[in-house]
């Protein structure tokens, strides 16, 4: 099957359509972006992933199951935030481990998942260290195994890149996209910047108004403006 599949969605808030009849499907270990202006819906449809917002109608699917109903905590899914809402008092460590806690997952697991996690992203080193003593880049590795420590079945990501410099932004994706295939994890993000689609996504959308215009690889979608 599918690993996720988009069945008729539609997103209606009063008078204004924000999504419209999509239908979309994501393979297994596939880095896909959803590319479009302000507007155009792809924040909405991310929350309907992740499940902040209900759907007027239609279906998500996520690895055969019917995820559609469900809530945010109960989904195989989650969210990967900018660097900027890291929690700046708590130590690189503690913001990885903070949702675990939540969860109410056994002290010993707890450090050995964070742990493992900061590995992957080779940010153990760093464990003591506070979000400010970090740098853009290296906040962004945090934010992503702050993700990656409740392993989610897909990763969602909105705007992954937007807080950081141009400078460091591009080398930042790159190394994410290396760590995301090393895992084999499943990539739903969504942006407004070409560049960042391009480099990241091994497949793509472009959506206006609500609506999917394009689907293909990076180079099909950038062959036909
Ligand atoms: P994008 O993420 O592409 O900028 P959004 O998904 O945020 O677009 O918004 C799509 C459309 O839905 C816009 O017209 C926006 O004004 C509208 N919209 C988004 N969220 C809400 C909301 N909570 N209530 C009413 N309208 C909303
Ligand atoms: P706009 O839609 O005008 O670009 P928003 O404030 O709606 O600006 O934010 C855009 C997106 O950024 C939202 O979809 C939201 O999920 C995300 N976002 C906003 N604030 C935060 C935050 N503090 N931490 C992480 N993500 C955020």
């Amino acid at each position: 099957h599918d690993f996720v599949r988009i069945v008729d969605l539609t997103k209606i808030y009063g008078e204004t359509v924000a999504v419209q009849s999509v239908n979309l499907t994501v393979q297994r270990n596939e880095i896909f972006a959803l590319l479009g202006s302000s507007g155009c819906g792809k924040s909405t449809l991310l929350r309907m992933l992740a499940g902040f917002e209900t759907v007027t109608s239609g279906q998500i699917f996520l690895d055969g199951e019917d995820i559609t109903s469900l809530a945010p905590y109960e989904r195989p899914v989650n969210m990967m935030f900018q660097s900027y809402a890291l929690f700046p008092h708590m130590t690189v460590e503690a913001n990885v481990a903070f949702g675990l806690r939540q969860e109410g997952v056994a002290r010993n697991e707890i450090h050995e998942r964070v742990y493992e996690a900061l590995e992957l992203v080779q940010m153990s080193p760093y464990a003591r260290r506070k979000p400010h003593q970090l740098s853009g880049g290296q906040q962004q590795r945090v934010a992503l195994a702050r993700s990656l420590v409740k392993r989610p079945k897909l990763l969602l990501l909105d705007e992954p890149m937007s807080a950081l410099d141009k400078q460091i932004r591009h080398n930042t994706q790159i190394e994410l996209v290396r760590i995301l295939d090393q895992l084999g994890v499943t990539c739903f993000m969504v942006t407004h910047d070409q560049e960042e689609a391009m480099t990241m996504a091994s497949r793509l959308a472009v959506m206006t108004e609500g609506q999917i215009r394009q689907i293909g690889s990076p180079q099909e979608v950038y062959a036909f403006p």
